[in-house]
């Protein structure tokens, strides 16, 4: 194959692998997707606890930090991102969530015609194997994601269902169907006790498709650009080596909330100033370029427990514990090695006038502290609680204009301090769901001490939230009136020609809920699009084309 390809994808991450996989249906269409990180063959991507193991450290991770969190008392958040094929969807915790209807009906009201809940639901459907609910109003059978009930479930779930109830959170059968509100188990993105990333739904299928090259460890430098501001290809370095690739059709950037703005700069498409400042020539003056970021804050709360069964944790019954649980997950993909540690969940609004839920729970069988960075003695719960609808924005901005070096990231968490407000208000059902009564066998010690007035609490809050992994909206998508908008409709970013962005930094606004689904919908949406010109054009040539199957 040459150097040169219909399109150029960079960026095999949750979004990069579907179009890849997509696109590369037509074998008319030749396709090359660039990951900076390595092939997805560590195990602990494969086996759902390895997320554990994976989430503190650097393995195919890029381990980001924020800048310094005025609202969090000036420290430094941890931003981990996936760095291999499947992106963050190779080291996320694998809960699968759509997020609210009104989320999508909020994008299409912004002036994004084709985005409502009905426009983009089939494009969910299509790319589910839903095992459990699929062919039906919701979701979707026979698509690449494969989507079923926890593989691995503890009694301590149980404890967290009866305890929402009590609490006015009633039981429903999915947080992705008629209603968000409520308490849940959470439906994974689970193969036969594996992991089920975007690689493994959309590339691991696929890879034997002579029209799809899939390029590991290329870091793309930048987008080049012929002299009518058509781009027509990337640079990117792999092993020290300056290499290029040319796109015949178009590049589309897959890189991620942070990748993505950051190789826009790096190409001369941002703010004006910002650029000049860094030395880089301006190509298109772009103001919303890593501005509008949103991340959900979470605050987590453990405790001890009583039973070392169940929770997991680090003691010597845990390791003859584990140790067996390896054993049976290599033996037959079964057991404790199957878990995403998160195993209940829980909808809900801050106060009676909210009509969309605006927190959401985690809880977790395992105490978790600073990502994980932080390891105890001992079995223990988590809670985790989340503002999913945060008014707080921040940006991603050019720490310089070496391609190699990490951006700035600022998600200015609690900046707005209607999150604060909103955080507390969850922050206290989190605390007396698990400190009540169905808790009472397993629960033990608090991790930090639980807090029982509003500025403790606050002060608490400050001390130790920080992401729950979903940063978003660095390239939002808008109408040609919006001067923040980086992208239409059709993700082609404005200004220049042959150029998208298709990864969650389209999102507009963040989605209520996990964010892995709703990027991966972003994919397929996508690809949708990019067909449809593909046949307009070829329609404009007189070529005959076959009918897309999508
Ligand atoms: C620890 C963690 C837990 C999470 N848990 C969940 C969960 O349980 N459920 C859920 O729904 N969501 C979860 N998420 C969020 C979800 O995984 C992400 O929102 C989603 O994967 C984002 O997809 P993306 O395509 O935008 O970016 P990514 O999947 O991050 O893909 C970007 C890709 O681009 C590559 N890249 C970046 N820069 C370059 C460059 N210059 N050249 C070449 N390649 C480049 C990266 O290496 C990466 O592979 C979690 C995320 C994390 C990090």
């Amino acid at each position: 194959m040459s150097d040169s390809f219909d399109y150029v994808i960079v960026g095999g991450g949750s979004a990069g692998c579907v179009v890849a996989a997509r696109l590369s249906e037509d074998p008319k269409v030749s396709v090359c997707l660039l990951e900076a990180g390595g092939p997805d063959s560590n195990v602990l991507i494969h086996a759902p606890a390895g997320v554990a193991a994976i989430l503190p450290t650097k393995i195919c991770n890029w381990a980001y930090e924020t800048v310094p969190q005025k609202g969090l008392n000036g420290r430094r958040g941890y931003q981990p991102r996936g760095k291999t094929l499947g992106g963050s969807s190779s080291i996320n915790a694998m809960l699968y969530v759509r997020g609210h209807r009104s989320d999508y009906d909020h994008w299409a009201s912004l002036g994004n015609a084709g985005w409502s809940y009905a426009d983009v639901l089939p494009c969910f459907k299509r790319a589910e194997n839903n095992e459990e609910f699929g062919d039906s109003e919701y979701h979707g059978r026979g698509g690449p994601l494969n989507v079923k009930q926890l593989s691995y479930k503890t009694s301590l779930s149980d404890a967290f269902l009866a305890a929402c109830a009590a609490h006015g959170l009633p039981r429903i059968a999915d947080c992705n169907g008629p209603d968000q509100f409520g308490s849940f188990l959470y439906q994974v993105t689970h193969l036969k006790g594996e992991r089920c990333s975007a690689a493994k739904a959309y590339l691991t299928p696929n890879l034997g498709r002579p029209n799809l090259k899939i390029v590991t460890h290329a870091h793309t430098t930048r987008v080049l650009f012929d002299d009518a501001q058509r781009a027509c290809g990337v640079a990117y370095t792999q092993g020290g080596q300056a290499v290029e690739v040319k796109a015949r059709r178009e590049v589309v950037l897959s890189a991620g909330a942070f990748g993505s703005p950051q190789l826009l700069m790096l190409s001369g498409i941002g703010p004006g100033n910002q650029l000049q400042r860094h030395g880089i020539a301006v190509r298109h003056d772009s103001a919303g370029v890593g501005r509008n970021l949103q991340d959900h804050i979470d605050y987590a709360q453990s405790w001890r427990t009583h039973t070392e069964r169940e929770a997991f944790g680090f003691s010597a019954r845990g390791s003859v514990a584990l140790t067996r649980a390896i054993f049976e997950w290599r033996r037959q993909r079964t057991g404790p090695i199957t878990s995403t540690f998160c195993e209940g969940g829980a909808f809900f609004r801050s106060s009676p006038d909210v009509t969309v839920p605006d927190l959401q729970l985690i809880f977790v069988i395992g105490m978790v502290d600073d990502h994980n960075r932080k390891m105890h003695l001992g079995h223990g719960i988590s809670c985790h609680v989340d503002a999913i609808h945060p008014r707080s924005r921040g940006e991603v901005t050019l720490a310089s204009a070496d391609p190699i070096a990490a951006p700035l990231i600022d998600p200015n968490f609690l900046g707005d301090e209607r999150d604060l407000q909103v955080l507390l208000a969850g922050a206290k059902l989190q605390q007396a769901i698990i400190e009540s009564a169905p808790f009472d066998g397993f629960r033990g010690k608090p991790l930090y001490p639980v807090q029982r007035d509003d500025a403790a609490l606050i002060a608490d809050i400050r001390a130790r939230a920080d992401t729950q992994y979903h940063p978003v909206g660095t390239c939002k998508m808008g109408p040609a009136s919006d001067a923040m908008a980086v992208v239409d409709e059709q993700l082609r970013v404005r200004g220049v020609q042959g150029l998208r962005v298709v990864d969650a930094s389209i999102m507009p606004t963040i989605t209520g809920g996990n964010t892995n689904a709703p990027t991966i919908m972003i994919g397929e949406k996508a690809a949708d699009l990019m067909r449809g010109v593909l046949q307009d054009d070829r329609a404009m040539k007189g070529a005959v084309d076959e009918p897309c199957d999508a």
